[in-house]
């Protein structure tokens, strides 16, 4: 390892100054394979793979995928829309011996909907190989879920609550499970998830392999990851080259709150060219210009956490299929969803924090597809944007008129 010998910490374990600016680097030794023919992949899965549309793997999945299969503890890091979520279906795909009728990997999630879409990613990669995948998740009947884990499945993607639950009533059987895998890891370690993912962990056997996955991996949650992982692989990207070279970034200078308005109404048609999401810090917000734009004859959909499961779903089902064009919705939205048709995200307030901005931004650009992000700022919002703009060493110009051809 490259590592610096000289101690990260200063005297009493108070940080050094530089230590923000310590970047993670790739593990020595990690091979790149270049095709997914080369990477001992079965047959059956080979062939949902490449049915999936998938004809070659993208830099992350050339790095990561044999470490995994291979069955190492593995820490991903690769911008948003390069492939991290995909990589874990397929992994788990061929890790999982289907002969054997019980859970044996466990993915995690931050979203109902992030665990659900990659339930349905894994059942198509896996079509061939009659896999039992079952997402685990809150808002859902749970007479249900007992009956399908019950009846047996290989795979559960669900968000911590849900597993949690059916683990404690012991529906949900963790004696085979030999993989979890924490998608958007950062975010399931952060305050709001870490005790209900040790809580989990309690459960699971002791040889377990962890799989860790996201576009940011912030220096503390790097720390903690020695607890409960072993000699982990390490396959990093830098911070500076984090930003999505795709996605072209703007500001629009509101000056006021009130002026946001009347600028979204203006970029309606610029909204419905392909699809956008339009982003706001708080559900009330969400509601409040949802109702304002419909009263002005614009259509849009809107999606938060307070909604009822039921209609979330069909929120998602209408977005996904291209039926409904512009959403309004919170950080919900913020993490792993993928919508390939999405190409202009909206904050209309910026994000809380620095890593929300990539993942908001990362809903478009999928891929290597084209995005813009348009950034509403006030005047008292200049400072936050001036920092997300050094911090990814990126730059973020004012809108231009034509902004629509970018798109
Ligand atoms: P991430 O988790 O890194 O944000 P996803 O796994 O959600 O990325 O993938 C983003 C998009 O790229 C999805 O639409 C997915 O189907 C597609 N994709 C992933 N891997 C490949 C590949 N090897 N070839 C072609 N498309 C891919
Ligand atoms: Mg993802």
């Amino acid at each position: 390892m490259a590592a610096p010998t000289t101690s990260r910490r200063g005297p009493g374990g108070a940080r050094n100054m530089d230590d923000d600016n310590l970047t993670f680097e790739t593990s020595p030794g990690v091979e790149v394979v270049s095709t997914f023919d080369q990477m001992g992949i079965k047959d059956d899965l080979l062939r949902g793979i490449y049915g999936y549309g998938f004809e070659k793997p993208s830099a992350i999945q050339q790095r990561a995928v044999l470490p995994i299969i291979n069955g190492r503890d593995v820490i991903a890091q690769a911008q948003s829309g390069t492939g991290k979520t995909s990589m874990i279906s397929l992994t788990v795909c061929q890790i999982v011996d289907t002969a054997v009728r019980e859970v044996q990997a466990l993915i995690l999630s931050p979203t109902r909907e992030l665990a659900s879409q990659t339930e349905r990613v894994m059942l198509a990669i896996g079509d061939y190989l009659n896999i039992q995948v079952h997402a685990c998740i809150g808002g859902k009947s749970i007479g249900e879920d007992i009956r399908r884990l019950e009846h047996g499945v290989h795979v559960v993607s669900g968000t911590p609550g849900r597993v949690c639950d059916m683990i404690k009533r012991r529906t949900l059987r963790t004696r085979a499970i030999k993989l979890l895998v924490l998608d958007e890891a950062d975010e399931m370690l952060s305050r709001g998830f870490k005790d209900q993912i040790y809580d989990v962990y309690r459960y699971l056997p002791p040889e377990l392999q962890v799989v860790l996955i996201s576009a940011t991996l912030p220096h503390e949650i790097l720390e903690m990851t020695s607890k409960f992982m072993t000699e982990p692989v390490r396959i990093l990207v830098k911070r500076d080259e984090l930003t999505l070279e795709g996605i072209k970034q703007f500001f629009v200078a509101v000056e006021k709150e009130e002026w946001k308005f009347d600028t979204l109404c203006d970029l309606y048609d610029t909204l419905t060219i392909t699809q956008a999401v339009i982003f706001c810090n708080t559900k009330r917000k969400v509601d409040w210009l949802t109702e304002r734009m419909r009263s002005n004859n614009f259509t849009v959909s809107a999606m938060h956490g307070d909604m009822p499961q039921q209609e979330r779903d069909a929120i998602m089902t209408e977005f996904r299929s291209g039926e409904t064009r512009v959403l309004i919705t919170t950080d919900v939205w913020a993490r792993g969803l993928d919508v390939q048709q999405v190409s202009l995200v909206i904050n209309y307030d910026l994000p809380n924090n620095r890593e929300l901005y990539i993942h908001r931004i990362g809903r478009s650009g999928r891929f290597g597809r084209k995005g813009v992000a348009i950034n509403f700022v006030r005047k008292d919002d200049i400072r936050i944007l001036r920092d997300i703009e050094q911090y990814y060493s990126t730059q973020i110009d004012e809108m231009p008129m034509n902004v629509a051809d970018l798109i």
